[in-house]
């Protein structure tokens, strides 16, 4: 389950540090630093310690006896035991004190954690005012088990096409409109657009729906598509598809599930099966809804106002158009006109359509656009920034450059052999 810091456990707890440490010392609980995370079963183990402490004497275990030199202190001052004790209690108050039973190293380890959890703590209370945004679903599963029977069945009956004849062009994700709104959908083939994308560290999708065909239950990719929302911590749904199928066995595949310890909601677990068709779309709209349903459990928010970031999903080049691309904006919103910058190329926004054809001059969070500005095609997964202008977009492209070349130089040095650190 979930793991806390020794030192926030201290905080909640009003003891100091070194008490805490020595309790888990008395406890036989490893750890290396106040830093060091702790089992949430451990941290009730504690707070049952600290609070029987409380109701009797004193407190725990080592702390009963006065550690010697402390009594020294005392013994050997010149000031009234109360006196002492008055200014022990001032200086238990900062931790910065010798008294804490901390190292210098340590303190300022210390310091700096709360600093950076005081400033999380302000980002994430700054979070919940914001709007919230529609949820990016990626769609994952073994060949052939549907996922792009399910996509097409989802962008047909959900999307309204804008172009004429109703044939939107591929862009690599679509937005379908839910009676709960918007949903996102990744929507290029298999997974290799989510797996691109994290192996450069971003990532684009909120919630993972991992189709299972009836008829088949886990496969290879099954397991490959699960690992991977798993380890990019991304919620997870389990389509069921193909139900309208007479050989289809929704329940054999709850019950393989629950063998890769993905125990389904009716077998006592925590995991979502929609049993679905994308063939007659039975169970598609409850799968639209459970969708939504995590998402708001995500409680996904992004500010429209803020800094623009995107991640781009795919490119081609058009042979009359040009580069073509689909970013996702994940923050901020993207305006024609705009400077881009992904990677070490740079593009002006010329013109911007959404996923169903449309012609539109702005886009904020979680909505996938194809623009057209490149000059080069950018690769899937790469992260895109703004500029204020192209001045800015061509020195942010040569600090780039330049860092870039110094780990090529950095790369290209021999490493010293063992001759060169001894000499002839
Ligand atoms: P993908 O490889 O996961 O994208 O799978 P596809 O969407 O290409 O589907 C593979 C095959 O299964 C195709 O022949 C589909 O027509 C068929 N298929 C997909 N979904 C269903 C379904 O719900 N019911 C039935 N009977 N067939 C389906
Ligand atoms: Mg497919």
């Amino acid at each position: 389950m979930s793991k806390i810091r020794i030192y926030t456990i201290a905080k909640e707890l009003g003891i100091e540090n070194a008490e805490m440490l020595s309790i888990l010392d008395d406890l036989g609980i490893e750890y290396k630093s106040v830093s060091s995370t702790i089992e949430e079963d451990t941290v009730e183990l504690i707070k049952g310690i600290v609070a029987e402490g409380r109701g009797s004497a004193p407190a725990v275990a080592q702390t009963d006896q006065p550690q010697p030199e402390k009594q020294e202190e005392v013994n050997t001052d010149t000031v009234q035991n109360d006196q002492a004790k008055t200014e022990k209690s001032r200086v238990d108050q900062t931790p910065a004190q010798a008294d804490s039973g901390l190292s210098a190293e340590e303190l300022a380890e210390l310091a700096e954690l709360e600093a950076e959890e005081a400033a999380e703590q302000a980002a994430a209370a700054a979070r919940a005012e914001l709007p919230h945004r529609a949820p990016v679903v990626t769609i994952m599963g073994h060949v052939d088990h549907g996922k792009t029977s399910l996509l097409d069945y989802i962008r047909s009956s959900k999307v309204a096409a804008k172009e004429a004849g109703g044939i939107t062009q591929h862009v690599g994700a679509f937005e379908a409109k839910t009676s709960k709104g918007r949903v996102v959908f990744i929507d290029t083939p298999g997974h290799e657009a989510f797996t691109s994308i994290r192996a450069r560290g971003a990532n684009v999708a909120d919630i993972a729906v991992i189709v299972i065909a009836a008829d088949d239950s886990l496969m290879p990719q099954t397991r490959e598509a699960i690992a991977h929302a798993q380890a990019a911590k991304v919620p997870m749904l389990v389509a069921i598809n193909k139900v309208d199928l007479a050989q289809a066995d929704p329940e054999r595949v709850k019950a393989d599930l629950t063998t890769i310890n993905l125990v389904p909601e009716d077998y006592g677990g925590d995991v979502i099966t929609v049993p679905v068709s994308a063939r007659t779309g039975e169970g598609v709209e409850d799968l639209l809804e459970y969708i939504s349903l995590t998402a708001e459990l995500e409680d996904l928010r992004a500010d429209p106002k803020g800094e623009f970031g995107g991640v781009i999903i795919e490119s081609r080049v058009d042979k009359q158009a040009g580069v073509l691309a689909t970013v996702m904006v994940q923050e901020g919103t993207l305006k024609v006109g705009d400077f881009l910058v992904v990677g070490e190329n740079y593009g002006k926004v010329k013109a911007m359509t959404d996923s169903a054809g449309g012609r539109i001059k702005e886009a904020g969070p979680s909505t996938p656009v194809q623009i057209l500005g490149f000059s080069e095609s950018p690769s899937s997964g790469e992260l895109v920034s703004r500029t204020e202008n192209e001045h800015a977009a061509r020195e942010l492209i040569a600090g780039r450059e330049e860092k870039r070349r110094e780990e090529e130089e950095a790369r290209k040095k021999p490493k010293l052999s063992l001759d060169d650190i001894l000499g002839p």
